[in-house]
């Protein structure tokens, strides 16, 4: 019952404002009109304007970080244990995927990559190296095409990189991570149909605005909590040369790791933590049951 109100809160709250918005449209009231009649007032006009922008930003960074209620097959975070994982996305890349390997095979770690089809058939023996060191790898699209390309795009696109992603490395990957994070409902169905689990983050690092490496150490030990899925970027080149370095990312790993094993959090991979929700579920599940019999 609480789940359920947790997913229908949200469709509840949507109802609501196109409910006053058709009210507001029956009155031949429109949304300018509102803002003209404020207008007459500039700074009363300019208060409720920079509140609407602070709203809608914080609304958005909380949706794309926390989701509003439970969504079937996304994924944010794991359970209330030490438990964390390290993501790097949008690679592989030649000069920084292979520095990010070296850390953390010499730290004892294990991370998941979400890589771009395109970028696997540029550098497929360093996707093979990242299967081959015990990584998890998942799908971040072929050419990082956002989720609102359409249905036969986002189809070609999550096609195209998991054969890269066979073709260079054996391994098979249900595991997806959107670019940006943003993703909207007919995607997110269309990916549960297609078998793929979502996975987002609840802490990023910010290192894809080339931010400074203690930043980057400065945000994890700030926002760090049990079951966090951290994101990294190991690879610019996406984006342009302005941001297509990664030195800030590298240099700042091992100070994470050392910091995160020094807090007591074990890192693992996005499929160790997806097992270890799927038993606490099954756990769940029986007790449930044996206290809905008691
Ligand atoms: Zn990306």
């Amino acid at each position: 019952m609480k789940n359920s109100l947790k997913y229908f809160f949200p469709k509840i709250l949507y109802g609501l404002a196109l409910v006053l918005m058709g009210f507001l449209f029956f009155k031949g009231t429109t949304i300018g009109e509102i803002f003209i009649e404020l207008g007459r007032d500039l700074e009363t006009f300019l208060i409720i304007l920079a509140a609407f922008l602070l709203a809608t930003s914080f609304l958005t960074s909380y949706y794309e970080y926390h989701g509003f209620g439970s969504q079937d097959g996304i994924v944010r975070k794991g359970q209330h244990k030490p438990l964390v994982c390290l993501t790097f996305d949008d690679g592989p890349s030649l000069k920084h995927t292979p520095q990010v390997l070296d850390i953390l095979k010499k730290k004892g770690v294990k991370g998941t990559f979400f890589v771009t089809g395109i970028y696997v058939d540029k550098y497929p023996e360093i996707a093979k190296r990242i299967v081959e060191e015990g990584h998890d790898i998942g799908n971040h699209t072929y050419n990082h095409r956002g989720m609102a390309s359409g249905k036969r795009t986002i189809l070609s696109e999550l096609a195209k990189t998991d054969e890269a992603i066979r073709r260079a490395t054996g391994a098979r990957t249900r595991l997806f991570r959107p670019p940006r994070g943003f993703l909207g409902g007919a995607a997110r169905k269309l990916l549960l149909n297609e078998g793929y689990k979502v996975i987002l983050w609840t802490l990023s690092t910010l290192d894809w605005r080339r931010v400074k490496p203690k930043t980057i150490l400065r945000r994890v030990k700030l926002f760090v909590h049990n079951g966090a899925i951290i994101l990294f970027h190991d690879n610019g080149s996406l984006f342009g040369c302005k941001t297509s370095k990664r030195t800030g990312t590298v240099k700042a790993l091992p100070q994470v790791i050392d910091f995160l094993k020094s807090e007591g959090y074990k890192m693992i991979t996005v499929s160790d933590m997806l097992r270890s929700l799927e038993e606490n579920e099954q756990q769940d599940d029986i007790v449930g049951q044996s206290t809905a019999r008691a």
